[in-house]
């Protein structure tokens, strides 16, 4: 789960990673008394969306008057941000940062995640802050420096100031630097992160080094020892259709493929989607519906898989252990009748009333192409999703 940059700086200022002040707002008539009680003479306006790289694209403007900060306030609330990390449709931005402008001298990258090959955390920093570390490190990875920090030991402060020096930093920045960084750890480590990010990390005019971006990650595996951060969810920037597949509690990701597949169990689910690209097809998706489906787990499954444009014939393959083949049949009806589904569907069934299941399929009017065994319903659904039968 992902915070918003906000949330990130409340969380900094908590572990004592210096940030410049600054509140959201969801109106103009919040971002205009924001900066009245932040005063100065200049504010940044920043749109709150789940996607980097929003300076470029208009979602990051710098403001000299109150006048302005209404005017870049109205110009973002209720639009889509369209960045390069944000897909083709954009995020919402239902809220704004108004921030205390900073001024800067240089902008640095510092960055913390968890590196699965060496089971340890890594630190990264860099001097080339600002702009797209990922092509810093694709083309000129010897600008980016890294340790890792052993989970016994935990951060050690020689690391920090060894990563100040080759950062360029003097004495009193290397000392904000130990600070940043240890109150970074013990944020990882409390909160279950899996990246936290800072860039850029600037150094101010007055030579004092300051948070100015923040993106804080938290391992979704951990959210339920987090529900602090949990009621910080955002959902309007999240995958919609992964948020529906969540709370039906069904595991589904979703695939580059257009034959869509819905059956019980994760490994069954393998199993389908491998035995589709044995015979040509390509699957637009993994479901596993869970062993013990009700039927309207399986409608939710089935308009959750129609909803995507891409899918071209659907394949639901399930075998009634537990679960009973003749409640998923009045499932896949429910759903099909709701929503409408004008792709073909192979359905393979086999278990618990199989046959009664078959029976309500056949009876439903609907256009059902059933098959008889896993390599059967994969010809079919490959020919189907191909436009034949
Ligand atoms: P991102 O584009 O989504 O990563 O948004 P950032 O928060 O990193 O801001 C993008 C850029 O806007 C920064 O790299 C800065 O150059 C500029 N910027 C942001 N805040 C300030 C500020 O307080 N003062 C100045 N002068 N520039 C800022
Ligand atoms: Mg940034």
């Amino acid at each position: 789960m992902n915070l918003h940059e906000y949330q990130a700086k409340l969380l900094f200022s908590e572990y004592g990673i210096p940030v410049s002040p600054g509140f959201p707002a969801n109106s103009v008539d919040e971002a205009i008394k924001n900066a009245g009680t932040l005063g100065g003479k200049g504010w940044v306006v920043k749109a709150q969306v789940h996607a980097g790289g929003r300076g470029k694209a208009g979602g990051v403007k710098l403001a000299h008057s109150i006048e302005q900060v209404k005017e870049f306030t109205q110009g973002m609330l209720g639009k889509r941000l369209i960045t390069k990390q944000s897909g083709p449709e954009g995020n919402p931005i239902n809220c704004v940062l108004i921030q205390s402008m900073s001024d800067i001298e240089s902008e640095l990258y510092l960055g913390m995640l968890v590196d699965r090959g060496k089971r340890r955390i890594v630190v990264m920093g860099s001097r080339a802050g600002g702009m797209d570390i990922e092509e810093v490190a694709a083309h000129e990875p010897e600008k980016i420096f890294t340790f890792f920090v052993d989970p016994i030991m935990g951060l050690q402060e020689f690391q920090s100031r060894k990563m100040g020096f080759e950062l360029g930093l003097n004495d009193k920045q290397r000392k904000q630097l130990v600070t940043t960084l240890r109150g970074l750890y013990a944020l990882f480590v409390a909160k279950d992160l899996s990246l936290v990010e800072i860039n850029p990390l600037i150094i101010t005019k007055s030579g004092d080094i300051e948070a100015l971006d923040g993106k804080v990650s938290i391992d979704d595996n951990a959210m339920y020892r987090q529900p602090a951060m949990e009621k910080w969810r955002d959902e309007s920037q999240e995958n919609e259709m992964e948020n529906i597949a969540k709370r039906f509690d069904l595991n589904y990701v979703a695939l580059d493929g257009n034959i869509a597949c819905m059956v019980n169990g994760a490994g069954l689910a393998m199993a389908t989607m491998d035995i589709i690209k044995l015979h040509g097809g390509e699957p637009a998706n993994f479901l596993d519906v869970g062993g013990g489906a009700t039927k309207e787990r399986v409608a939710e499954a089935f308009k959750l898989i129609v909803s995507d444009k891409k899918v071209k014939a659907i394949l639901v393959n399930i075998f009634g252990g537990i679960v009973r083949c003749d409640l998923i049949a009045e499932g896949i009806i429910n759903a099909v009748k709701e929503v409408g589904v004008n792709v073909p569907v192979v359905v393979r069934l086999q278990g618990t009333k199989v046959n009664e299941g078959k029976e309500l399929l056949n009876k439903s009017g609907l256009k059902i192409i059933s098959a008889d065994d896993l390599t059967d319903a994969a010809n079919r659904v490959v020919a189907a999703s191909k436009g034949g039968n």
